[in-house]
C-alpha cells in the first residue's frame, strides 16, 4: 500500500487509532497526520483521539488531536493500531460517515473490519507498517520522531520478541535523520513523575505470586488512584517491573475502571499467549501482550485467567 496513492481524489481525510491511546498509536495517528499535512497540504486532515499522556507532547502535531467527533463527510477515514470497531469509540460516526475505510495495525486479534486492512502481526509496531507505506523521500524529522517513537514503546525499546531486523533498519533510518533518540527515550518512555513512583512501588508492595511463581498479579483500586490523583493513563510501566521479577512468566496487572468494572494487562516471557485469554475475555493484543476490560470480582476474574494459563501450560506439555 502507497498512501499518496491511496489519497488521490481525497479532500477530507480523518484518522483515528485505538480507546486510550498508548505510544504506538499515539505515534502512527501522529506520523500520518504529519506525513499528509506535509506532502498534501490542500487535504483538511484531522487527527481524532482520546487525550493521550502529556510524555507524547512533543511529537509534532499532538496539539491539534481533537477529542471530539465531527460531523464531516471523510472522502478516506484512517484507523491505526486499533483490531476492532468497538474500540474507536467514540469516533465510530467517523467511520461510518466515511465513503472510504482503511485500517493499518499489527494485532493478531485483527478482524480486517475496514473496507482496506493492513495488517502485519509479525511487525514490531503499527509505526513500522506505516512507514512501509510512505516514500521514504517524502519523510522529515517530524515524522522521523513519530515513528521512532511508536517503534521504542510497542518493542519495550527494542527488546521484545516483535524486534527484528526490519524494526532496527527503520529505527536507525530515523535515527540518521538527526532526532534526539536519548531524550525520546527517556522522556517518553522511561521518565516518571514522583507520583507514579509512589503509586508503582505500592503495586509492586502489594502484588502476589501464585502458580508456583510462574504468575504475579497486583491490583489498584480506584481509591488508591483517587488517593495519588492519577488515571490510568498513568500506571504504564507497573506491568513491565512485574514481568521482570524472576521466575515469573505471566504478569497480570487490573484497575478498577468503572463500577465493578477493571482494566485488566497481561504480558508474558515465552510461553503462554496472553492474546487468546484476552480474546476470550472480549479483548485483544498480541502474543506477549494483551488486554481487556471485563465486569465482576477480582477474585474471579484472576481465577479465570489462571485456569487459562494452566491449559495452555497442560496442552504445551
Ligand atoms: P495494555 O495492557 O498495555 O493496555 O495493552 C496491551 C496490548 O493489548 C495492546 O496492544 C492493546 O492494544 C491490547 N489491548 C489492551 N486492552 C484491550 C482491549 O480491551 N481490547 C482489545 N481488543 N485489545 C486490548
Ligand atoms: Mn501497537
Amino acid at each position: 500500500m502507497n498512501i499518496i496513492e491511496e489519497l488521490k481524489g481525497c479532500n477530507v481525510v480523518g484518522i483515528t487509532g485505538h480507546v486510550r491511546p498508548d505510544g504506538d498509536c499515539t505515534s502512527s495517528t501522529l506520523a500520518l497526520y504529519n506525513y499528509i499535512r506535509l506532502n498534501l497540504p490542500e487535504v483538511d486532515v484531522n487527527v481524532y483521539l482520546e487525550q493521550p499522556g502529556v510524555e507524547f507532547s512533543y511529537l509534532k502535531g499532538f496539539n491539534d488531536i481533537k477529542n471530539i467527533p465531527e460531523d464531516k463527510i471523510f472522502d478516506l477515514f484512517f484507523v491505526l493500531d486499533c483490531s476492532s470497531s468497538d474500540r474507536i469509540e467514540p469516533f465510530i460516526s467517523c467511520f461510518n460517515n466515511a465513503k472510504k475505510t482503511i485500517c493499518i495495525d499489527h494485532h493478531v486479534s485483527n478482524n480486517q473490519f475496514a473496507q482496506q486492512n493492513l495488517v502485519k502481526p509479525e511487525a514490531s509496531s503499527t509505526c513500522e507498517v506505516l512507514y512501509e507505506t510512505f516514500d521514504e523521500d517524502k519523510i522529515d524529522k517530524n515524522i522521523a520522531e513519530c515513528i521512532y517513537t511508536g517503534i521504542i514503546h510497542d518493542t519495550g525499546v527494542f527488546k521484545y520478541s516483535c524486534t527484528s531486523l526490519k524494526t532496527m533498519t527503520i529505527a536507525g533510518k530515523m535515527m540518521a535523520m538527526g532526532i534526539d533518540y536519548s531524550d525520546i527515550i527517556d522522556n517518553s518512555f522511561y521518565k516518571k513523575t514522583y507520583i507514579q513512583n509512589q503509586i508503582l512501588g505500592r503495586a509492586l508492595l502489594e502484588s502476589v505470586l501464585f502458580y508456583d511463581g510462574k504468575c504475579i498479579f497486583s491490583n489498584v483500586t480506584k481509591e488508591e488512584m483517587d488517593f495519588y490523583g492519577v488515571t490510568g493513563k498513568e500506571l504504564g510501566g507497573i506491568i513491565e517491573q512485574l514481568r521482570l521479577t524472576e521466575g515469573v512468566e505471566v504478569a497480570i496487572l487490573m484497575y478498577d475502571c468503572g463500577e465493578n468494572e477493571h482494566k485488566v494487562s497481561m504480558r508474558s516471557k515465552k510461553f503462554i499467549d496472553v492474546s487468546k485469554i484476552a480474546v476470550a475475555f472480549g479483548g485483544g493484543g498480541h502474543v506477549r501482550a494483551a488486554g481487556f476490560t471485563a465486569r465482576g470480582t477480582i477474585y474471579d476474574l484472576i481465577n479465570k485467567i489462571g485456569e487459562m494459563i494452566e491449559e495452555q501450560y497442560e496442552r504445551n506439555n
